[in-house]
């Protein structure tokens, strides 16, 4: 039998209809090339527990999590206007889509529906990183997460050490989590065009973190060591004793920070925790 969902008039069919004409300021630009909202959502397969979507607009990429066999997705949209355009989809995937208007920064996302629970998301530009940082935070509540950010972006987060644009995300999700960009998604498929490539990256949470340290820790060390990233570590650390500690910990005071391997900053992480809890930085 045809899923009800098939059934479905293309998304722009109804688009042409409806007033969901997209907004900059919600980092609205709507993938609507069925090639690729299916290549996600095989991408994220198999389907055994909870899907949870952020940013589901007019619903492109819900249709394909939905038609490649999820049985419970949860989608948060801060845009009203979306989720009435999505009462459709809704009533065509009767029961398996719940739709809830939110700001998805204010959602404990993590404590929806019950494990295996998974992210999945053509997340908005403008909230993509906090988001994200948000999810790390929880990670053992997820199984996976499948995310798509701007290229140049994606590229920062898988980033390893010793390359330009390692940084403190890319340090938070290596520590967490095994990921890797899995594809590339060009302009042409959004509608309206953005002026940059996205990616999609698969984040797989680690048993447990590379290296024993916590997370508010690492999150003040790579703060400061990134905060002047042309610094070397001596001179960004100083306050905290400089080459001397840096020196003791084995770790050389001249490298930069993007030189310095995840072990490093947990090291370090470790070493002034208690200074960091007493510091104001
Ligand atoms: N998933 C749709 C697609 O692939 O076509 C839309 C993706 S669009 C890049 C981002 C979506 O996130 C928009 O629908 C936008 O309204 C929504 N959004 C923006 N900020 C949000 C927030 N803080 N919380 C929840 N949804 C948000």
């Amino acid at each position: 039998m045809l899923d009800p969902i098939s059934n479905l008039e293309t998304l722009k069919e109804s688009l042409s209809k409806y007033d969901l004409k997209a907004k900059k300021a919600l980092g609205q630009n709507f993938l609507l090339d069925t090639d690729f909202t299916d290549k996600i959502a095989l991408a994220s397969a198999p389907f055994d527990g909870c899907v949870i979507e952020i940013g589901p607009g007019p619903g492109g990429l819900t249709r394909s999590i939905l038609l490649h066999g999820a049985k419970k997705v949860i989608a948060i949209e801060k845009d009203p206007r979306a989720i009435s355009f999505l009462e459709e989809l809704k009533d065509a995937a009767k029961p398996r889509l719940k739709i809830k208007q939110a700001d998805a920064l204010t959602q404990t996302v993590w404590t929806f529906g019950s494990k295996p629970r998974q992210i999945i998301a053509n997340l908005p530009y403008n909230v993509a990183t906090p988001l994200l940082i948000l999810w790390l935070k929880h990670i053992n509540a997820f199984d996976k997460l499948t995310l798509m950010f701007q290229k140049e972006v994606a590229e920062r987060i898988v980033a390893r050490p010793g390359y330009n644009n390692f940084g403190r995300l890319s340090v938070l999700t290596n520590w967490l989590t095994d990921s890797e960009i899995l594809f590339e998604v060009p302009a042409s498929a959004f509608t309206p065009r953005p002026k940059v490539t996205s990616a999609v990256i698969q984040f797989l949470p680690r048993k447990k973190p590379l290296y024993d340290c916590t997370m508010k820790h690492l999150e003040i060390v790579t703060q400061i060591a990134f905060n002047q990233r042309r610094k070397m570590l001596r001179a960004s650390f100083k306050q905290f004793g400089g080459s001397e500690m840096l020196s003791s910990l084995g770790i050389d005071p001249q490298l930069r920070p993007q030189e310095l391997s995840i072990q490093n900053f947990c090291k370090l992480a470790n070493h002034l925790g208690n200074h960091i809890d007493e510091a104001t930085v």
